[in-house]
């Protein structure tokens, strides 16, 4: 893609969220735009960073680290995507945070592997609100025992939820979910579990990042808005 076209959409989207944030009384400034750039060459991520964008979201591990190696401008690094335990060790020190943590055994894969670095990652769970076959992420159900079984790992720190709700044509009928999500971090919340912090909802993409912004999110992923179909 042209790098001005890159560039003007990803202003486009900053104006929309700040419109957004109008509406409901937010500060566009807790809100972080992660571009999603999978599927798409390390020059429309260099065109963006040239437009001031940081924060790229990547969904296969293999693309994800080549690109890392391949984009030589200081960027910060999310995976968003479906995780294999075994593909864990290629995302360790590379990312800095990871939005789709659904299940136990990855959660301690992480957590083996960021501690072979001695540090430690951010990570989201990811809920599977439609309960849709095809997507990742614990039930809703299930989420109160996950986290609490994930806090006691030492090299991550839970900062919130990750939703990508059941597609849907009108962005209004979307927001339920969006207000789902929020309503299950806040029942997290209230567990006062040490090493659990709910203060980010991943949640909106290109075609409805505007109502998850007004139900409150604070990371909207956004790919083709930014760098056109894939
Ligand atoms: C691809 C993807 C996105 C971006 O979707 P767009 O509709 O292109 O904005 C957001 N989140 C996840 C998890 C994705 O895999």
């Amino acid at each position: 893609m042209i790098a001005m076209d890159i560039a003007d959409n990803i202003s486009q989207i900053r104006q929309q969220i700040a419109a957004a944030c109008v509406k409901c009384g937010r500060n566009p400034e807790d809100i972080r735009l992660v571009a999603v750039s999978k599927k798409k060459p390390a020059t429309d991520i260099e065109a963006a960073i040239a437009a001031g964008q940081t924060l790229f979201g990547e969904s296969y591990v293999q693309e994800c680290v080549a690109k890392i190696d391949e984009v030589e401008s200081a960027a910060e690094w999310h995976f968003i995507g479906g995780l294999q335990s075994n593909k864990v060790k290629y995302l360790a020190g590379k990312v800095t945070m990871i939005h789709s943590v659904d299940r136990l055994s990855l959660a301690e894969e992480i957590d083996r592997q960021w501690g072979k670095l001695g540090s430690s990652v951010d990570i989201l769970i990811q809920v599977n609100l439609g309960e849709e076959q095809t997507k990742s992420g614990t039930t809703a159900d299930e989420l109160l025992k996950l986290v609490s079984q994930v806090a006691r790992l030492q090299h991550l720190r839970i900062k919130g939820l990750m939703a990508l709700p059941p597609w849907e044509e009108d962005p209004e009928a979307v927001r339920p979910y969006f207000r789902q999500l929020r309503e299950l971090a806040a029942q997290v919340e209230a567990l006062g579990l040490p090493n659990v912090e709910m203060e980010e909802l991943s949640m909106g993409m290109s075609h409805d990042f505007e109502a998850a912004v007004e139900e409150g999110a604070t990371m909207v992923r956004i790919g083709t808005a930014i760098f056109g179909a894939r």
